[in-house]
């Protein structure tokens, strides 16, 4: 097993996770199988209970874990499928410390983080990397050096450094070269970082330098004599117009090449797909465009929607048409209704997942003019439970209909299972991870998925109520997707394209095989707005 520990300094947000994940695909690109381990140095388990505010989308693992967004990215840019051991946090470090010294196993020794807690985190490292059975794994520790919390995995690399051996483990340090007034590229802040490196006992092998421009020759040369590497190991991560751009532009600095002699590694195969979905995506950028409207809440932050957003271009790629999205408060369809009727302009409008009862009834007027008004609507989780509210109220006449999340009504068409009714614990009630449905033949959910069996992940607490079933499908909304008596898919067949999904099928798209919902949600837009254009 080759490692590669990626680590940050100067400040966070440099993106990191990018850069990490670009590593690991351009070395699969190369033919090898790769892994990504995140750490997380907060105290938190895990991302589950963290608010979409502070920390952006929670994402979901096929074993039901709740991480970091970072892991979203790795399963992307590797196209693997990751588990909930690949996000280590000093949370679970230390809960396991902590119950293995309750239960007696350090043998009355005073459990210290040298070397308990160490041991620990080169542990859960060896192992996660071993079981995927990949050649490589990268990992990316969380924070910037420096950062009291992340000391003791630093610590932990550092020894697996000199237990390893050489040419089995490489060190890459992502910084920042800001700009002056001038225009001219700093290095200091890059010297400092490397230096706070080494007093940690940490030597970079290469300098990954983030900078809104190329890095110039004499910036490359500074930062090589004072961090003590070659310049060939110090490379330029200048801004890129898409993420998936990243791989290509680190390597055409020479990435691979260096790396891969310090790994011992030479050239296994050559895998082009990255490269061709990345020509796709030039050419779809300068396509045709639809326009989608997605209404939600926590709109102005970047990162609270970002695998539905991956989904979209990834669905986009494909059927080579720009998706242009534009993001709505739903609350502000609440103040201001007449908002509503702008709804008119976009090819598709799409709700995806949220909790609480805040901006719910912008989110059900903007579905019920899709309905009525036959825009393509994609409805994902939370945007599913309020089509069946949506329709309970206006199709079946039931106008108290809701949810038990956030109502006491006599019509939960939303509510827990029989089941879940005595569960005490409400987190121990979510439904995480990969589950089945079966799909109805001849159904639109049938020729998206074209499939009667499919998995997809899911993060949700409350279902469709059995009881309502048979009245809603006698009116029109049917569920062609189902895990016994948990509605999984429903769809309008007398609407052209009106889906909606109980699991989220963002998190197994991939940039070279787009989620079956989404790429059918782009062709339905096309198709509408093509319609559309017809009758003008
Ligand atoms: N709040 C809803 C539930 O718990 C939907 C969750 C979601 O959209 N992820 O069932």
């Amino acid at each position: 097993m080759k490692y590669i520990v990626v680590t940050g300094g100067v400040m966070s947000g440099l993106g990191k996770g990018i850069t990490a994940a670009s590593v690991g695909r351009i070395l699969k690109n190369k033919g090898y199988e790769i892994t990504a381990i995140k750490i997380d140095p907060y105290i938190n388990i895990d991302a589950g209970t963290m608010s979409p505010y502070q920390h952006g989308e929670v994402f979901v693992l096929k074993d039901g874990g709740e991480v970091d967004l970072d892991l979203g990215n790795y399963e992307r840019f590797l196209d693997v499928e990751l588990t909930r051991d690949h996000n280590i946090t000093t949370g679970k470090v230390y809960q396991s410390v902590i119950d293995r010294e309750r239960r007696g196993d350090y043998l009355g020794k005073t459990v210290q983080i040298i070397p308990h807690i160490t041991n620990e985190i080169k542990e859960r490292i060896q192992t996660v990397a071993v079981a995927s059975g990949a050649d490589v794994c990268v990992i990316e520790v969380g924070g910037t050096v420096g950062d009291i919390e992340s000391m003791p995995f630093l610590e932990a690399v550092r020894q697996m450094h000199a237990e390893e051996g050489r040419g089995q483990m490489a060190f890459l340090h992502v910084t920042l070269v800001p700009l002056d007034s001038q225009g001219d590229q700093k290095t200091k802040p890059t010297q400092h970082s490397v230096r706070e490196l080494r007093e940690l006992g940490l030597h970079p092998d290469m300098i990954i330098a983030r900078s809104p421009v190329p890095l110039k020759e004499d910036a490359k040369s500074k930062i090589a004599m004072f961090c003590d590497v070659p310049t060939e190991a110090v490379i330029s991560a200048h801004d890129a117009s898409d993420i998936y751009m990243v791989p290509s532009q680190v390597e055409r600095g020479g990435l691979s090449d260096y790396l891969m002699r310090k790994l011992n590694l030479s050239v296994f195969a050559i895998r082009t797909e990255w490269s061709e979905m990345v020509e796709q995506l030039l050419r779809s950028r300068i396509s045709e465009k639809v326009n989608l409207a997605i209404v939600g809440k926590y709109t102005h932050l970047q990162d609270t929607y970002i695998s539905i957003r991956e989904a979209l271009k990834h669905a986009s790629i494909e059927c080579g048409y720009r998706v242009e999205t534009a993001w709505i408060e739903s609350e502000k369809l609440e103040q201001q209704p007449e908002l509503i009727e702008e709804l008119g302009r976009y090819d598709g409008i799409l709700v995806p997942g949220g909790f609480g009862s805040r901006g719910t009834n912008g989110k059900i007027a903007a579905i019920r003019y899709a309905r009525e008004h036959k825009i393509p609507y994609l409805g994902l989780c939370f945007g599913m439970q309020l089509a069946v509210i949506e329709f309970a109220r206006t199709v079946l006449g039931i106008s108290d209909a809701d949810s038990s999340e956030f109502s006491n009504t006599k019509h939960p068409v939303i509510d827990l299972l029989p089941e879940q009714q005595d569960v005490e614990n409400m987190g121990a009630t979510m439904r995480l991870g990969n589950y089945e449905a079966e799909i109805t033949e001849g159904s639109l959910a049938h020729s998206t998925y074209n499939t009667t069996r499919i998995i997809e992940r899911h993060r949700h607490r409350y279902e469709v109520n059995p009881k309502y079933i048979e009245e809603i499908e006698a009116n029109g909304m049917m569920f062609t997707g189902r895990n016994k008596n948990r509605m999984e898919i429903l769809e309008i067949p007398a609407h052209p394209f009106f889906v909606a999904s109980q699991f989220h099928p963002e998190f197994k798209s991939r940039p070279e095989k787009p989620a079956p919902l989404f790429k059918s949600l782009a062709e339905a837009m096309i198709q509408y707005k093509n319609r559309n254009k017809k009758k003008i």
